[in-house]
């Protein structure tokens, strides 16, 4: 039996292996790299090895240093993770020559499904559905317009290599078709040191849908049904859930068969994912299979109650396959959201810095729903720029979607995360959308819901009122402890009204509390008189300085994010950020004489929006620029990020050049100004 497994990974995925082998009471080996000294994966492990610097190709990617560590540590297993060496067969290979067990597929199984098209040929022998399209390679821009006439617009065109959503463009013209040749073969070339391209034909209204299959070296194979992830961003995934809304059993069975049809014929000997797109009247095609654990297998986990890494580790060591496929049942619902360090509301950007508060929603089991959260980091820890932006996979199981939904919808409302940008603003706009709500879901459903960008959700009126209402009680909560505390005058000399003025996103409203302890009744009027005066009974057991209101509003939960600022709070609800002011009725009224502070006038410089490195400027002083033009490009945690003009101008003067390490909000350039 394996008794020492060395994880050649980091972040969440390394914690989740480690939790498993603990529980198998295996010993755990990490490794790590500078910017890693102190990550949670290193405090959980049994042992650490020292690895390297920083960037991953002088780290975690390089396989003499991973062998070393695997060598002094005496360890007899290697877990891949996914990412880096996780679909590296000369890795699997070398490990082999010293007899030290890879935890993933055969060396042979990765080589044949590493390359789109090896794949897709071994795929049609194996009688599996693939995308119609040419299985050749293209030579040149002609050649590709010609077979995308063959196969018909839109097409996509493909990097054979390609992976993580990059070396992909989609094509409905001759000229977009020249130009996603060139621009595919590029970033091949760049990201992947190999430019073969094809071309497929492009499914609309595409729901991305992956088979989990399970192997073990006996010849035995079975799948875990399906995972929707069907919402992505820029071809990458960001929820996914199991089921998918859209299978029946007939096509769900058909693609299981089909999956491990493609799984024996490369002798598939461990856990892999077989993915397909599916179009509108569920006709499905196979797109490539991922020879690793993917991201979204807890999903998998949750509604079959397989752990996955057990298995793997098991396969790995020779066990029988212990699992049978008709004892395989699908229970319930799962979700997974990937909360990454991104900027919602500066167009995703990264972003990176300290944790200031990390404090997820507890975890757990209860009678109607389950709360997973597989994290790599802690509060205090840091998200650097050399690594994958995933903050956390925050996981809700439920006995349908809907329990999942409202699940997940209370559990991002108490995910407490500061310091740094997140996308929880933008998962909670998207569990609330009624599309999404409805199941009726594409790849296309960011861009087609948000072709602007996200700059917030829909403001929920009812909503509002109640947030009104608790922030009040929770101004007028401080008000009497500072009361209680100045006790040395009688208490009566500092008066705390229980009237308050409260403005909330340009709103007026008069909140009137009832109540000393516990249960308050408290009215909310609109001064105006437009809307009715709403009552309701609440209960909190907030205190000042805590950021997470938890409180029931007529019996039911109502929890919200709030931070102090001055004369009141700002607040975070399902996608939605107030600023909340609560005044006396007399301050309100002064209030309204005061001068507004106004922030400075910023839009005639180009500012960096993230800690980075400009690659390249693309404009000269004195050039004339349109509205969205390219100007310049700044890589950040390995993604080059291109800064784009916001409006008609002239650029004035360049502040930085190629090579600058420019900080947040560092001025690229400056405008003429009007
Ligand atoms: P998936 O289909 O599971 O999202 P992809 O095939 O898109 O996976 O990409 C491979 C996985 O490896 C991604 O989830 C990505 O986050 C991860 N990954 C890719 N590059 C890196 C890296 N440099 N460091 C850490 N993880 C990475
Ligand atoms: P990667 O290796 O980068 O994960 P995939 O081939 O799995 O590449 O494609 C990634 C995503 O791109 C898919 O999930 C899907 O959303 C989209 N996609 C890929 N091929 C097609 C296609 N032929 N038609 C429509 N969408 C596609
Ligand atoms: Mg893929």
């Amino acid at each position: 039996m394996i008794k020492k497994i060395l994880i050649a990974n980091r972040g969440e995925i390394a914690c989740r292996v480690i939790k498993t082998a603990k529980k198998m009471g295996i010993k755990t080996v990490s490794v790590y790299s500078d910017a890693d000294k102190n990550a949670l994966h290193v405090n959980m492990a049994d042992e650490n090895f020292y690895i390297g610097a920083s960037p991953v190709n002088q780290s975690y990617l390089v396989i003499d240093k991973i062998l070393k560590a695997i060598k002094d540590t005496g360890s007899d297993a290697v877990h891949p993770g996914y990412g880096f060496l996780s679909e590296n067969a000369e890795f699997a290979r070398k490990l082999e020559e010293i007899g030290v067990t890879f935890i993933g597929p055969n060396a042979h199984a990765i080589i044949s499904m590493g390359d789109k098209i090896t794949s897709k040929k071994i795929a049609i022998d194996a009688g599996v559905s693939c995308v119609p399209g040419h299985m050749g390679l293209i030579e040149s821009a002609d050649e590709a317009i010609k077979i995308s006439h063959k196969i018909g617009y839109p097409v996509m065109i493909k990097a054979s290599a390609g992976g993580g959503g990059k070396g992909m463009r989609i094509a409905w013209t001759d000229e977009e078709a020249r130009e996603g040749y060139q621009s595919s073969k590029n970033e091949a070339a760049n990201s992947f040191g190999d430019d073969r391209i094809f071309i497929e034909k492009f499914i609309e209204q595409p729901r991305h849908i992956e088979i989990q299959v399970l192997g073990d070296k006996h010849g035995n194979i079975i799948y875990l049904g399906e995972r929707e992830c069907s919402i992505q961003r820029r071809n990458q995934k960001v929820i996914e859930e199991a089921p998918s809304s859209f299978l029946d059993e007939k096509t769900r069975n058909a693609m299981g068969i089909e999956s491990v049809a493609l799984a024996k014929k490369v002798n598939y000997d461990s856990a892999g994912t077989v993915e397909f797109i599916v179009d509108k009247d569920k006709n499905f095609y196979f797109l490539e299979m991922n020879t690793r654990l993917q991201v979204e297998h807890p999903v998998t986990e949750l509604i079959t109650g397989v752990d996955l890494v057990e298995q793997m580790i098991k396969s790995a060591n020779g066990d029988i396959l212990s699992i049978s496929q008709e004892s395989v049942k699908l229970n319930g619902w799962a979700l997974e959201s990937r909360i990454y360090a991104e900027d919602p509301y500066r167009n995703f950007l990264p972003s990176i810095g300290r944790i200031k508060r990390y404090r997820p929603p507890s975890e757990g089991i209860w009678k109607d729903h389950v709360i997973r959260n597989d994290t790599g980091v802690f509060e205090g820890g840091e998200i650097s720029m050399y690594y994958d932006p995933m903050i956390a996979k925050l996981c809700t199981w439920g006995k349908n979607r809907d329990i999942a939904i409202n699940t997940m919808k209370d559990a991002l409302d108490v995910f407490e995360l500061d310091g740094i940008g997140h996308n929880i603003p933008f998962l909670q706009a998207v569990y609330d959308h009624d599309r999404f709500k409805s199941g009726n879901i594409t790849t296309a459903f960011i861009s087609e819901e948000y072709p602007d960008g996200f700059s917030g959700a829909e403001v929920n009126n009812q909503h509002t009122r109640r947030i009104a209402a608790i922030c009040a009680l929770m101004h007028d909560i401080t008000e009497h402890r500072a009361a209680d505390i100045s006790g040395a005058l009688p208490n009566h000399e500092r008066h705390v009204p229980d009237l308050w003025s409260v403005e909330i996103g340009g709103a007026h409203y008069a909140a009137d509390i009832n109540g000393e302890e516990g249960l308050r009744n408290i009215s909310i009027k609109d001064p105006d008189g437009g809307l009715d005066t709403l009552d309701m009974e609440v209960l909190t057991s907030w205190k000042p300085g805590q950021q997470l209101v938890k409180a029931f509003i007529d019996n039911s939960r109502f929890n919200f994010r709030a931070k102090k600022i001055s004369e009141g709070y700002k607040v975070w609800h399902r996608g939605c950020e107030f600023k909340v002011s609560v005044r006396t009725p007399r301050g309100a009224e002064l209030s309204k004489f005061m001068l507004e502070k106004i922030d400075p006038d910023t839009s005639n410089l180009l500012l960096c929006p993230m800690p980075g490195v400009i690659v390249s400027v693309l404009v000269e002083e004195g050039q004339e620029i349109q509205d969205g033009q390219a100007l310049a490009i700044v890589e950040a945690m390995k993604m080059e990020n291109t800064l784009r003009a916001e409006k008609q101008g002239i650029v004035a003067k360049l502040n930085a050049k190629v090579g600058d390490n420019l900080a947040v909000d560092d001025v690229i350039m400056e405008f003429e100004t009007e």
